[in-house]
């Protein structure tokens, strides 16, 4: 039996025992992120012995930021610490795949970073990927988990982005499963988007899908310029996209998918409470919202937490959530043939009765 043939919830079953066994996607997920606490301890003792991180309950009294630039900090301070080789890296991607077919996840696509030669601890490009890859195909070997690849491009280094898309298109002409690239780094640092088009370019020509982190530390010039002068298809996180109604159409006529990570964006004070997060309103205007974890060690959420946190907090019914899976279905980097597979599934496991 796949997991997109697990028996849908009976009436009157829990909610929470639903969702965790419904087939789910998630498509905003940075696998540096994912890397689970008791690996960063031990990875920490193998290198730093007397970094903070090997402390038992690091992860309780470690994570304090209140924002973005703390965040940030952070999450390099673990992968710096932590991930140093392409040993490393194949321990991450392996947990990680095995993390999100516990949850049931049917479809997942992971944005890696990559650290060039100028960095601390650099891995060559094709030892980063074939790490990554070599944890998917033994993950894909052993559960009916799918995956797709996203380089992240960084947005303050331009200069970097042509040549990493070039790398990434050689992985994938080796059999890598590269399906899209994605934008991250600090939006507030301002934005060239002329110098970062061309890679863009140059991966939508290759097939490539195309997606950015856009209006969440920048507002919504910062989600046009991601949509006209890159041409992204998906946006992460767009919390402050709300303040355009233009924006707004523009993301429903254009079918333009949302990724949207509520526990990390309440985490790193991109909406000051719960209630102010844009996800509910957005749906309800017939958008193309997704629901995803993001960084789920450091925001303390899995993306089964993300769905209930939906639907005991923001009023999101069985149905809806339905929907959300739906949509990211839909707004998967795979070709149509995937996407009705995918689609296929996720729809006759969520079709029953819903739980009471
Ligand atoms: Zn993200």
């Amino acid at each position: 039996m796949t997991r997109t043939t697990d028996p849908a919830p009976a009436a009157g079953g829990s909610l929470a025992q639903a969702l965790r066994t419904l087939p789910k996607v998630e498509l905003h997920l940075h696998l540096e992120g994912t890397i689970r606490p008791r690996t960063v301890r031990e990875l920490a003792a193998k290198y730093e012995p007397r970094s903070p991180l090997t402390a038992p309950d690091w992860h309780e009294r470690y994570w304090t930021f209140t924002d973005l630039a703390g965040f940030v900090t952070q999450m390099r301070q673990v992968s710096l610490t932590c991930l140093r080789n392409p040993d490393d890296y194949y321990r991450l991607a392996g947990e990680c795949f095995a993390d999100l077919a516990a949850q049931h996840v049917c479809y997942a696509e992971v944005m890696f970073g990559f650290r060039g030669p100028e960095a601390p601890y650099p891995i060559p490009y094709p030892d980063l990927v074939a790490a990554i890859e070599q944890a998917r195909r033994e993950a894909g070997a052993i559960s009916p988990l799918r995956i797709g690849l996203l380089p992240s491009l960084i947005r303050t280094q331009p200069d970097s982005a042509v040549p990493l898309v070039q790398q990434a298109l050689a992985e994938r002409e080796r059999g890598a499963a590269i399906v899209g690239i994605d934008l991250v780094g600090d939006e507030a640092a301002g934005q060239d988007f002329a110098a970062l088009a061309p890679a863009f370019r140059l991966a939508d020509e290759a097939g490539l899908g195309l997606s950015a982190h856009a209006g969440e530390a920048a507002g919504p010039e910062s989600c046009w310029g991601a949509l006209r002068l890159l041409g992204a298809r998906r946006l992460g996180h767009a919390t402050r996209a709300g303040a355009d109604p233009a924006l707004v159409a523009q993301f429903r006529s254009e079918r333009i998918t949302l990724t949207m990570c509520p526990t990390s964006n309440l985490r790193t004070g991109a909406v000051s409470t719960l209630a102010d997060h844009p996800i509910r309103a957005f749906y309800q205007q017939g958008l193309a919202v997704t629901v995803n974890s993001d960084d789920p060690t450091h925001f303390g959420a899995t993306l089964t937490d993300e769905y209930l946190l939906l639907a005991r907090c923001l009023g999101f019914s069985f149905a809806d959530l339905r929907q959300l899976t739906l949509n990211a279905v839909e707004g998967a980097f795979q070709p149509a043939a995937v996407r009705a597979t995918l689609r296929a599934g996720v729809e006759q496991a969520w079709s029953a009765v819903p739980p009471a």
